[in-house]
Order: structure tokens, then C-alpha cells, then sequence
């Protein structure tokens, strides 16, 4: 039931919220980017309510808090980024929109691949019933892991350092499958992971556009296999990169 969930989480966020000083702790702005970016009137309302339950501020340098709020995308130290919330919110709407997610309600098993500072993964992981995310960079993995500490979910993220092109068959397969970072092309083992009526959305370089998201379904047509590609618009992501650090 992501209902419950949600409801859950907002109460257990509540009761456990520390002040901070920065008076971002009670949520007014939280709503307020929540309204803003409902007001376009594109975004599915899951995804919205999802991120109206997750403190960015806690996600972020506390001499970034008071700009967590904004649609922005913010550093999160070692030269990555933290994606915009729009995007964040136009990313998992699409990934709600593929066929296993629409018939289920929900993400189901997903895999994350760019961990960052854990925000992304705080909303995944109220929209489905499994969540592991990859991060290459030991840094950021395990500030990850105590923002994540921090964040009351109903279930805790699967959190593990390491090359994300690989996937992680080992807790597949998926049925949603999500990246924070642009590769050349989407890598093979992605596309195996990915359970059928699964859907996989990731930044990509695509002939003379540049980097755009394309979305991925593995649809099962009499016992076959396809996947099934659409690009959508152009978007600037940090590189996927290989090996671990
Ligand atoms: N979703 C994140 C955004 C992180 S930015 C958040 O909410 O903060 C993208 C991340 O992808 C960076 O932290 C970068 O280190 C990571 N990354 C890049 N290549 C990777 C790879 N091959 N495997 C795992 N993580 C990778």
C-alpha cells in the first residue's frame, strides 16, 4: 500500500524532525516547491506527493540548505551534482508511466545507478518495494548512507559502492531501472537485469542531439524479447563513468 507508506513517512518525518536553524525543518517551502512544480501541471501526483515527504535540505551542505527548495541543481561535493527537482520529478514520472509500474501501482524492484548524496533514492524508495542504488565514489556512497539515516522510509535502500554499468544481478531483476549518469550508449547488462514489463530511463548520448533521456521498455511479444527505445528531450547529466573510486 504506498498510500499507508506515505502518510507513514510524513508522520515518522514529524515526530523526528531535529531543529536545524535554517527554518526549512517544517516543510512550508518543501509544499511550496511541491505546489510550484504541481502548478505546471506535468508531473504525476505520486511522484509529487513522494517528494513532498523527502527534506532536500538534509541531502545538501548546510550552506546550501536555503536554496534545497529551489528548482536548481546543487553540488554535492567530489564534482557531481544533485539533479534539479523538476527533473527528479519528469525522470520518475516516466518511469511510473511504463507498463509494469501502471499495472502495479508502483516501481517494484528498481536500481538506481548514481547514488550521489541519496536524495533520489529517499523518493524512489517510497515509490517501490525494493530499492538498490549503485555510487562509484566511496565519498559519496557513504555520505549517502547517513543522509539516508537520517530520513525516516518505510523500507531502507540497498546502498553499494560500485561500477553501476554492471548492474547488480545479484538483486535483480528489476523492474525499474534508473540513471543519475550519461553514458554513450545503455549498457548490456541493464537491459538483461531488466525484468519483462520493465522500464529503464537514462540520460544517453544520442546521434547529433547530445545527451537526451531515453526510456527503455522490455516488452514480451509471443515468448520474445524486445526492447523498445524512445528518446525524449535533451538533458546535460554528469558522465557515467567506469571503475570505482
Ligand atoms: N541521484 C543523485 C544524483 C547523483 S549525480 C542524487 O540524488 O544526489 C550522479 C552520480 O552518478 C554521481 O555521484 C556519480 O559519481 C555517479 N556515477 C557516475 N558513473 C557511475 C557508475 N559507473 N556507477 C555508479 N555511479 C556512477
Amino acid at each position: 500500500m504506498p498510500q499507508r507508506h506515505l502518510h507513514q513517512a510524513t508522520r515518522d518525518a514529524a515526530r523526528l524532525a531535529r531543529p536545524s536553524g535554517t527554518g526549512l525543518d517544517g516543510g512550508a517551502v518543501r509544499q511550496r516547491m511541491v505546489a510550484r512544480l504541481r502548478a505546471e501541471g506535468k508531473f504525476d501526483e505520486r511522484v509529487l506527493a513522494a517528494m513532498a515527504t523527502v527534506p532536500r535540505h538534509e541531502f545538501v551542505d548546510s550552506a546550501l540548505a536555503a536554496q534545497a527548495y529551489e528548482d536548481t541543481a546543487l553540488p554535492i561535493g567530489h564534482g557531481q551534482t544533485i539533479s534539479k527537482p523538476s527533473v527528479v520529478a519528469h525522470m520518475l514520472g516516466l518511469l511510473m508511466g511504463g507498463e509494469g509500474a501502471r499495472q502495479r501501482g508502483s516501481l517494484g524492484r528498481v536500481l538506481e545507478i548514481g547514488t550521489g548524496c541519496g536524495y533520489q533514492a529517499a523518493v524512489i524508495a517510497l515509490l517501490a518495494r525494493q530499492l538498490t542504488s549503485i555510487e562509484r565514489l566511496q565519498g559519496l556512497h557513504e555520505k549517502a548512507q547517513l543522509n539516508l539515516q537520517r530520513v525516516p522510509l518505510p523500507r531502507a535502500p540497498r546502498l553499494i559502492w560500485g561500477d553501476g554499468r554492471a548492474g547488480h544481478s545479484a538483486s535483480g531483476p528489476f523492474d525499474s531501472i534508473i540513471a543519475a549518469a550519461g553514458g554513450e550508449d545503455i549498457p548490456r547488462a541493464w537491459m538483461d537485469q531488466l525484468a519483462p514489463g520493465g522500464r529503464l530511463v537514462a540520460p544517453t548520448a544520442a546521434t547529433g542531439r547530445g545527451q537526451v533521456l531515453v526510456v527503455l521498455d522490455h516488452v514480451v511479444d509471443k515468448g520474445v524479447s524486445h526492447w523498445v527505445r524512445s528518446e525524449h528531450e535533451a538533458v546535460l547529466f554528469v558522465p557515467l563513468k567506469s571503475g570505482v573510486v
